[in-house]
């Protein structure tokens, strides 16, 4: 590629981004769009349009995951891959995901227009259901594709009617084995996501775009605490076997061992907890509490929740309370690879946007595909960090910054 500043269209695809948004179960401007509804199915409609009028060759797999290749000159490398997801949560803004994905589409037609021609292909993915509205699951494309969610657990997935996945992939067009989803390591040769940051810092320190170096990701627990209820008054402290006193003690240990580890990026939280009789004059005999801990380093997340269960057994056996855990979902944390944020700090650097290196601190698409392929993400400012909300807002400058950025990154990728 030329040191030429590509020719961005902005107007072009702010005008697509508008379109998109109306394509909602919702008034304008309120985006709503879950997964294999109705509006879904007319978007992916939509952007495959885009996708086909550019030249790209469009296909999808069993669980609609949708690829959009701009061929290379060696078509038997394996592509650099770009893309997000098009499917929105309730009431939501048109930035999340959307800019991703025609954003990605962007910087393909700039290269074509700027007669470019990639040695590797490019392509371009719309995951399914990076939103768990529908399933209870997020991520469920990406995930699917990884094989961090088998055929049998994806085979098991209701919504809140009772409705299976695969009754709704039918109804949507998606037919052919599940089986055929998850994809070997190397699928991508490199991949790269961009998408708005969901946080303030980019917009507050006056930067273009944020280089995102690790992905955070969560483990969640539910502890159950059954201790002994009685009379408030009748019966004495000694010998109770209170099972909020319990629970406190564990979310302190909580609290503790997050701080422990001497890491920003490590942190836990109960934001859940229901106690049983929940009466004024009762004592506590049951408890019911979520926990949610997260860092950007697999074995430091797993070292608090190791210190949490040490508490829990010396909470147990100290106070004669039962206290059992389950794990509900613990999602690998992702560090991105150092050769695609070479390749983005020089691009930014090339087309003169500030940048800073950062975290992100929400889990994306790209912390599955992490499982299959280098993995790194672009992000963009949005106003006042605000996401998932219908006023979520990001500047044409600020997405025309990103799409020149990630535009000379598959250059450099594609060779
Ligand atoms: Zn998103």
């Amino acid at each position: 590629m030329t040191t030429s500043q590509p020719k961005l269209t902005i107007d072009r695809l702010i005008a697509e981004l508008m379109a998109l948004a109306k394509i909602s179960e919702a008034e304008p401007p309120v985006v709503t769009r879950v997964v294999f509804g109705e509006a879904d199915l007319r978007a992916r409609v939509y952007v495959r349009g885009l996708c086909e009028a550019a030249g790209l060759r469009v296909s999808h797999d069993a669980i609609g995951n949708t690829f959009a290749r701009w061929e290379g000159s060696d078509p038997s490398l394996a592509p650099v891959g770009t893309g997000s997801h098009i499917d929105a949560i309730p009431n939501a803004g048109l930035y999340d995901g959307c800019v991703g994905v025609l954003g990605g589409l962007e910087a393909i037609r700039v290269l074509q227009e700027l007669g470019y021609k990639p040695r590797r292909p490019i392509e371009l993915v719309i995951f399914t259901a990076e939103e768990p509205t529908r399933f209870g699951i997020g991520c469920l494309g990406s995930r699917m594709m990884a094989d961090v969610l088998t055929v049998q657990q994806a085979r098991a997935l209701r919504d809140k009617e009772g409705r299976s996945l695969e009754d709704w992939r039918a109804q949507a067009g998606f037919t052919g084995p599940l089986e055929l989803v998850a994809v070997p390591k190397g699928r991508w040769h490199q991949f790269v996501e961009l998408h708005i940051e969901q946080g303030p810092y980019l917009e507050e320190e006056k930067l273009d775009v944020g280089l995102v170096t690790h992905i955070a990701a969560p483990a969640s627990q539910r502890i159950v605490i059954e201790g002994e209820g009685g009379h408030a008054g009748g019966k004495l402290m000694p010998g109770r076997k209170d099972a909020l006193a319990a629970a406190s003690e564990l979310v302190l240990a909580l609290e503790a061992a997050a701080k422990s580890t001497g890491a920003i990026d490590t942190v836990g939280t109960v934001g859940v907890c229901e106690v049983f009789p929940g009466a004024v004059n009762s004592i506590p005999s049951r408890v019911q509490m979520t926990t949610d801990v997260r860092d950007i380093d697999r074995a430091r997340r797993d070292g608090v929740l190791a210190k949490l269960a040490e508490a829990a057994n010396e909470v147990s056996a100290r106070r004669g309370v039962k206290i059992s855990t389950e794990l509900i979902n613990a999602d690998p944390p992702t560090t991105c690879d150092p050769a695609i944020l070479a390749a983005l700090e020089a691009s930014a650097i090339a087309a003169g946007k500030s940048y800073k290196r950062m975290v992100a601190r929400a889990y994306h698409d790209s912390s599955f595909v992490s499982c299959i392929a280098p993995t790194a993400m672009l992000f963009i400012p949005c106003r006042g960090g605000v996401s998932h909300r219908p006023d979520e807002y990001a500047s044409p400058e600020w997405i025309g910054g990103g799409v020149h950025v990630l535009a000379r990154t598959l250059a450099l990728l594609a060779g």
